[in-house]
Order: structure tokens, then C-alpha cells, then sequence
């Protein structure tokens, strides 16, 4: 301890309601995974080539050049981005995520919403991963405990713990507080980590009596997007349900919401206007593209919902 930050921050008592939904390739890390994708050549023959995920944002539309391995389809062009099938293999999203922190801390110029995940954690609030990935969710808390372990200084550390406990007196009226790892555990659980093409949710999202009907007249390309709409709905429920609980609705609510990738900020800013902002109308909703890498945070292209909050 360094006597600088106090055992509990009670202040957390006097802040707005702010929670985040993040996509995490290119918006919280650049990823070192490959889609494996066949490309179409000037003579016309398919070859494979290994794509970037944000030369795949690009040219995902793109079906006259680029197509899933004629052998074993998207399922074999996204095969880097699920679990091992074997216990004992390496996880790539775990190697992955090392390198690419590495990388940050070396130098590299971080994703635009790295630091707005970093300040996340570091206040001690609540969030949402959601990603088009097919990890289970405990990969993804993996993930994200390597992040507090490796972005964060000690003191950032100290800080978060601090605000947590804040957050417990408060809220969960609790004064005997666990261990520190006791704490994280809480709140990592009270967060949600989605990635959409990962069994489990699929089955989640199929038995849902609404998207069950959603899915069945979507399109092929329109279903990922189906899918973050779903995971969304998921964790702007969970927040809603929390809130009751613990009697803070009465407050200003703000939910965001990044991506880097054109098609998903535009389906879900179209599925923010049409539907959550009118289920949910105590709730501020704000959608930030950061396709844009020489923007440091992204661009805000939708806002809905209540008024303006200082800082959104
Ligand atoms: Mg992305």
C-alpha cells in the first residue's frame, strides 16, 4: 500500500451511472490473429491469404475477391479465433492478448478505446466484452485479468481495489470486505463477456423466443450483427436489473458502445433508435466508431436517449 489511495472510495457514491459495451479486436488491442480467407486473383483462380482483422472490416462485404476456405467454410476461416478443441493446446486469444500488450507497452500506439477500457477498470465499473469471436467466456475474463495485470501500473491497481470496495459498501452495503482476489472475482463476474459465435451463446441466442425469429428470416452476413444486437440487449438488461437492485435508476444512466468495424456500429446504432432507447428510457445511449485510427478515441456517431452527461 502506498498510503495514497484509500482502503475504500466512498466518493464512487457521487458518480453518474456509466457502463461500456467494447468490442476487443482493434478497439481495446490489436490482435495478432489471422482470418483465413481465399482471395480471388486478377486470372481468376481462389488462393488463400491470411488476413489482418481490420483489413477483414474492410473487405468482409467484398464477395466477388474474398471467400471463406472452400474447405470447411467460415468455421475453418475463424478456426484462430475459437478455444482449442484439446485441453493442454495453447489458447491463442491468450497468446494473442500477451503479445499484443507487449507490443503496447513497447511502444506501439495502443487501439483507440484501450485507454477508455484501461480508465473502465481502473474506476471499477461495470462492462460488457462483446466480440464476434468464439471463445467461452472464462477465455475472455482470462484475458481481461492478463489486461489489469500488464496495463495497469500498481498504483492504477490500488486505485481500482479502492473504487471496488467504494462500489460494495455502497451498493451491496458490505463491510467486511474479501481478499483482494476475492473482490476482483466479484466484480469480473459482474461483467459480461460475449463472444458471438462461441456454442454456448449461440445456443443462448437460439433459445430466445424473440431472436430465435429474428434469425430465422436474417440473411447470412446480417447474422453476426444479429448476434452483438443480442449480446447488447443481454448486458443493457443485466445493467437495468442491477440498477433496480440496488436503487439507482434514479439517476443518470449512460450506456456506451464501441467498434471498429462500419457494419456492426451502424446495425447497432440503427437497433439503439429503434429498440433499446424506447424499452430503456431512462437510459443514455452513445455508439462510438473507431474505425478511424488517427482519431485517439473514436468518433461518437449516435447518441439517444436522456441528456447530455459531462463527459460522454
Ligand atoms: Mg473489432
Amino acid at each position: 500500500m502506498t498510503g495514497l489511495v484509500p482502503y475504500v472510495n466512498d466518493n464512487v457514491a457521487s458518480r453518474d451511472f456509466k457502463y461500456y459495451i467494447f468490442d476487443w479486436d482493434d478497439n481495446i488491442l490489436h490482435m495478432p490473429t489471422k482470418i483465413l480467407m481465399e482471395h480471388r486473383d486478377a486470372d481468376g483462380e481462389w488462393r488463400p491469404v491470411e488476413l489482418s482483422t481490420s483489413t477483414f472490416a474492410l473487405v468482409r462485404g467484398d464477395a466477388e475477391h474474398y471467400r471463406p476456405p472452400s474447405e470447411g467454410g467460415w468455421d475453418a476461416a475463424f478456426r484462430c479465433f475459437a478455444d482449442p478443441e484439446r485441453d493442454g493446446e495453447p489458447n491463442h486469444f491468450i497468446e494473442d492478448t500477451m503479445d499484443a500488450l507487449r507490443r503496447v507497452a513497447d511502444g506501439e500506439k495502443p487501439s483507440p478505446s484501450y485507454a477508455t477500457f484501461k480508465k473502465t477498470l481502473v474506476e471499477g465499473r461495470i462492462f460488457a466484452i462483446v466480440t464476434a469471436r468464439g471463445h467461452a467466456p472464462e477465455t475472455i475474463e482470462r484475458a481481461v485479468r492478463l489486461f489489469i495485470e500488464y496495463a495497469l501500473t500498481p498504483l492504477e491497481r490500488e486505485t481500482m481495489m479502492s473504487n471496488l470496495r467504494g462500489y460494495r459498501r455502497w451498493l451491496d452495503k458490505v463491510e467486511d470486505f474479501g481478499t483482494d482476489d476475492e473482490e476482483l472475482d466479484y466484480y469480473l463476474g459482474m461483467c459480461r463477456y460475449s463472444a458471438v459465435t462461441y456454442d454456448g451463446f449461440r445456443e443462448r441466442m437460439a433459445n430466445d423466443p424473440i431472436y430465435r425469429e429474428k434469425l430465422a428470416v436474417a440473411t447470412t452476413a446480417s447474422r453476426p450483427e444479429l448476434a452483438k444486437e443480442f449480446a447488447i440487449r443481454d448486458f443493457v438488461e443485466h445493467v437495468f436489473h442491477m440498477l433496480q437492485r440496488t436503487g439507482g435508476l434514479g439517476r443518470s444512466v449512460a450506456i456506451g458502445f464501441s467498434d471498429d468495424d462500419k457494419g456492426n456500429v451502424k446495425s447497432v446504432s440503427n437497433y439503439i433508435k429503434a429498440e433499446l432507447s424506447r424499452r430503456f428510457d431512462g437510459i443514455k445511449f452513445v455508439v462510438y466508431d473507431t474505425s478511424d485510427k488517427s482519431l485517439s478515441k473514436g468518433r461518437k456517431v449516435c447518441v439517444s436517449g436522456q441528456m447530455n452527461l459531462p463527459g460522454f
